[in-house]
């Protein structure tokens, strides 16, 4: 009898597939990265398991090329976390496997990971070379204070001796620097404060147990501290830390902060802005570390030990991923920690309504820091600039210019927020109203002035600035609205003696932050302006003034999670100003002063806002009182997408509790030519929506004509 493996694929496919295993390939567990023939290509696959009887008749089925030795199996946990993701994001299983490597390990070319670190064994600790055996000696001695880099090595000509050591048995090489024996806490941790020491004692028995615990603090209340108080008690059990941040370059701080508290330990980074080289590396060397720092893939990362997993900025959007598996890694987190029985800490100043709405209810646990952590900062004013009222003179007016005058001959920093990048937001024909048009998108496309450009935010279209409008052959054309290069200019113009710095996707390159963080410690800087990149993470004591222009677009947009997501926004900006002993003050334009948000955001008042959009949730009937799935379907055309759909919906199986709406036009309907119509199905049981999408996704797969794409998304962020 052969031996018949299931394997899981990369396919669109929700199906498994039988390959033959030849004899000699070796040990097959579960997990086990294989490469096998598909179609008249090569594929690479994960075994699930031996398969008893195949469906396949043994003469046809097909021979394992070779199982990929050099990389490890897919740990039973992981196969796990991926087989629930499968079930809850209604996703192939195979596909979610292989997501959940790194790209380099996704192909076959053998990956020979380097291990950098020569490190001392257990033998090497008890053993004495023979005397004349000098030079073996010397460099025994050093590795038992400290491993020691294989460069390093190459450099003084200890390469021999090295190797002669590991022969011995008495030094083995490692891709993670092994902790160096009672290292100094280079940095020691502050004495908790009585909220941080309350929290820290609550949360120290849930460690060893499933549950989510949600930390509501303020901004600068101290939440990395406790994080870092949970990790240490985590690490001292000899279990692994999980840390989940958001999808911006604050990887190399955090991580350097968490390096110097914890010097003796083991660290690995996962984020997509690493070299493919590099992910594979600290993949392949995660479950050996102590703290996995990392942005949502990294919920997927080997962990072992797992003995806690923190999701910092919880709320933040970057934690479901937009295409492919639409996955949550802030839900996936919670899978995971439930499936092996650890510890899930969530942690904002402004949870997503969702986490709170859990928290309220008591299925979370919710632990609140009410105070800044330093004992003279305090929680910035908040003043409003009524633009019905006072005239705006190229995106500012009076008070804010006068406001940044003030801060400026203080010698103090301030921060101005604009959430559009580029020059404007379109170009303008005054003659016959022409505004820039994206040919691919139903946007605008932005104008780039330092690259003369025309670019569309949205399809990545772009095009020279034209001289004259391409409609009625006017060559004045103009900016028409404002974005950060223009304010920069503007700014400029105003205080020509301010030294200003632009921060947007436009000038910053992930390993830039360190550098800006510097200058504006270093008071190299007087105006920090930028977009929502701003608005989390930093920690400037002399930035007392956030000036916020122009947001007033969520307070009239048709999603129902706008407001949500101004609120944590302008409350994280907000968080900016004046965090050590100088009070801060926040201007913020808007022509909407007596929307009630403002109400709350003056009085800091996250949890009465939540309770407020709760309210209206819950009568609306929306999330989170209910749960949703997007079909989106994206066709030339869009008759032909809402076609799809309305076929989709008559195919919908009648489940009592789940509401089928209508087939619609997308919000942007239109991105790269094609056109996106979406159908909403929601219902007020999870397990109910589950049910009913288990049925009628396999459905979906029969319904002619075809779109160019469709897919499902559950839990969806973006509408
Ligand atoms: P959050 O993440 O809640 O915004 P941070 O953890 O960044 O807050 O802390 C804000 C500031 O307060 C940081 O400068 C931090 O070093 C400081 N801090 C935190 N906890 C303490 C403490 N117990 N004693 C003194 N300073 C603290
Ligand atoms: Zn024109
Ligand atoms: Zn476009």
């Amino acid at each position: 009898m052969p031996s018949i493996l299931q394997v899981a694929l990369d396919t669109p496919l929700h199906r498994l597939f039988d390959y033959r295993l030849p004899d000699g390939l070796g040990a097959v567990p579960p997990g086990t990265l294989l490469e096998v023939p598909f179609g008249r290509a090569r594929q690479i696959g994960v075994v699930l398991g031996p398969q008893a009887d195949s469906a396949v008749q043994t003469d046809k089925l097909r021979d394992v090329i070779r199982v990929l030795a050099d990389r490890p199996a897919l740990s039973p946990e992981i196969l796990r976390l991926a087989q629930f993701c499968a079930d809850y994001y209604h996703y192939p299983l195979g596909a979610i496997l292989l997501a959940t490597l790194p790209p380099r390990l996704k192909n076959a070319t053998p990956f020979v990971a380097e291990t950098p670190w020569l490190a001392v064994t257990e033998a090497g600790q008890a053993a004495k070379p023979v005397a004349r055996a000098h030079a073996q000696r010397t460099l025994l001695d050093a590795l038992r204070t400290a491993p020691q880099s294989r460069s390093v090595l190459r450099e003084r000509k200890q390469g021999r001796h090295a190797t002669a050591l590991v022969a011995a048995g008495w030094a083995a090489w490692s891709r993670v620097p092994p902790p160096a024996a009672d290292a100094p806490r280079t940095a020691e941790a502050p004495p908790a404060t009585a909220e941080q020491q309350a929290a820290f004692e609550t949360l120290l028995p849930a460690l060893g147990q499933f549950g989510v615990h949600l930390i509501h603090g303020v901004t600068g209340s101290g939440k990395t501290e406790l994080y870092l108080r949970l990790i240490d008690a985590v690490l001292a059990r000899g279990l692994q830390a999980l840390v989940l941040i958001p999808e911006i370059a604050l990887t190399p701080q955090l991580e350097q902060h968490f390096r110097r508290r914890f010097p003796g330990r083991r660290f690995a980074t996962l984020h997509s802005g690493l070299a493919e080289k590099d992910r594979a590396e600290n993949w392949l060397a995660a479950p050996d570390c102590d703290v996995l720092l990392g942005t949502r893939l990294s919920v997927f990362a080997p962990l072992p030990r797992l003995g806690l997993i923190v999701v910092d900025e919880e709320h933040d959007a970057s934690f479901k991923q937009q295409d492919g598996l639409r996955y949550s890694a802030r839900d996936v987190a919670i899978a995971r920690g439930k499936q092996c029985g650890v510890p899930v800490v969530l942690g904002s100043a402004t949870p997503s309504l969702e986490s709170y709405a859990q928290a309220t209810t008591g299925r979370y646990r919710l632990i609140e820091l009410k105070q800044r952590a330093i004992s003279q900062a305090r929680l910035p004013a908040i003043e409003l600039v009524d633009l019905k009222h006072i005239p705006l003179d190229n995106g500012l007016t009076r008070p804010a210019v006068q406001a940044l005058t003030e801060i400026l001959a203080r010698g103090e920093q301030s921060l101005v927020f604009l959430n559009r990048r580029g020059y404007a937001p379109a170009l303008y024909c005054p003659s016959c109203a022409w505004v820039s048009p994206c040919p691919r998108c139903s946007a605008r496309l932005v104008l780039h002035r330092t690259s003369h450009r025309l670019k569309c935010h949205h399809c990545g279209f772009e095009t020279r600035i034209p001289s004259a409008c391409p409609s009625c052959g006017n060559p004045d054309l103009k900016a028409l609205g404002q974005g950060t290069q223009r304010l920069e200019e503007t700014l400029a113009a105003l205080l020509p003696a301010a030294r200003i710095r632009r921060i947007d996707r436009d000038t910053m390159r992930p390993r830039a932050w360190a550098e800006l963080g510097a200058a504006v410690h270093g008071g190299e800087v007087d105006i920090l302006l930028g977009t929502q990149m701003l608005a989390k993470g930093h920690d400037f004591p002399n930035m007392t003034l956030a000036l916020i222009l122009d947001t007033d677009g969520a307070l009239y947009s048709p999603d129902f999670r706008a407001t949500e997501r101004l609120f944590a926004q302008l409350m994280q900006v907000s968080g900016r100003a004046g965090r050590a002993d100088k009070p801060g003050r926040v201007l913020i334009q808007t022509a909407f002063p007596d929307h009630p948000l403002f109400r709350y955001l003056q009085r800091h008042d996250f949890a009465g806002y939540a309770r407020a959009l709760l309210a209206e949730r819950r009568q609306l009937d929306l999330p989170p009182f209910t749960r949703q799935i997007l079909l989106r379907a994206e066709a030339p055309t869009m008759e032909a997408g809402l076609a799809f759909l309305q076929r989709a919906a008559a195919l919908a199986p009648d489940t009592a509790d789940v509401s089928v709406f209508s087939a619609t036009p997308a919000p942007m309907a239109r991105v790269a030519n094609l056109e996106r119509a979406q159908l909403l199905i929601q219902s007020a049981s999870r397990l109910a929506l589950q049910a009913f999408v288990r049925d009628w996704r396999p459905l979906l797969d029969s319904i002619k004509p075809r779109v160019a794409r469709w897919s499902l998304d559950v839990d969806p962020l973006v509408f």
